[in-house]
């Protein structure tokens, strides 16, 4: 987010990729794709690819991080070497270690912990190819992943972005807009309460553009959460 303003990115309404404003890029999901993972989901978010896998509920280590009354999520976000332009070092940095956080924060507001006092329920994400967005799409995916896991879940949270550029509220940023728009506001929320799991902001919104920048978001994780329902009617309709 450089906050470069003078790049032209909306022109007559209509962005670089074709979208309107208020348009997610296309995206895609498959439930149930990985054989070793106890649930599993494939990603196609724009141009960003992800996979994730759950595996448990499973006995909590290291133990010294059990909760005697409920499990814990433990999230992985990683992205893989080829993900960017730059080959990106192995391994978790600072930012992976942050949306890992974010992430089992969030998760822990939906899966019934309760239900399973000291165990671990881990989910990896993995990042394949990376376009701007990858912290929603790979919280979708997880979701998706946990669903066909069978962990018993209030709901399952869709999360997408909005931003700003060229003093446009606009949803679901790309590369380009992310490098050189003026805002990034990641929302995920939980559509049966509406209540909001994950909200960061990276730049610059007047409260007039952040209630508009809210509201797109709202609305593009609401489409998003009809797309992972479908999904996993697919995937059980099919084989399960
Ligand atoms: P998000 O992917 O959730 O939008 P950021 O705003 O931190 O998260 O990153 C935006 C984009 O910048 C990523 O989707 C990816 O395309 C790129 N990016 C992130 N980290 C790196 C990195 N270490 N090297 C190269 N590009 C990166």
């Amino acid at each position: 987010m450089a906050g470069q303003t003078d790049m032209e990115l909306i022109k007559d309404g209509v962005r670089l990729d074709g979208r309107k404003p208020d348009e997610l890029r296309e995206v895609k999901i498959t439930a149930g794709v990985l054989d070793n993972a106890d649930g599993s989901c494939y990603l196609e978010w724009g141009n960003n690819k992800i996979y994730a896998g759950v595996f448990g509920p499973m006995e909590c280590h290291p133990r010294h991080k059990q909760k005697a009354d409920r499990a814990i999520v433990q999230a992985r976000y990683t992205m893989a070497p080829f993900s960017v332009n730059d080959r990106k070092r192995p391994g978790l940095d600072r930012r992976s270690s942050e949306i890992s956080y974010i992430v089992s924060q969030a998760f822990e507001k939906v899966v019934m912990v309760e239900e399973f006092p000291k165990a671990s329920i881990r989910v990896d994400m993995q990042v394949v190819e990376a376009h701007a967005g990858t912290r929603c799409a790979a919280m979708t995916a997880a979701s998706v992943a946990l669903a066909d896991a069978g962990i018993p879940m209030r709901d399952m949270i869709p999360a997408c972005a909005s931003g700003k550029v060229n003093d446009v509220v606009v949803l679901d940023l790309n590369k380009e807009e992310d490098n050189y728009g003026q805002a990034d506001l990641p929302l995920a929320i939980i559509p049966s309460t509406g209540e909001v799991v994950l909200l960061q902001l990276d730049g610059h919104l007047t409260p007039d553009q952040f209630e508009e920048a809210m509201d797109l978001a709202t609305s593009g994780c609401m489409d998003l959460y009809k797309i992972m329902r479908d999904a996993l009617d697919k995937s059980y309709g099919g084989k399960k």
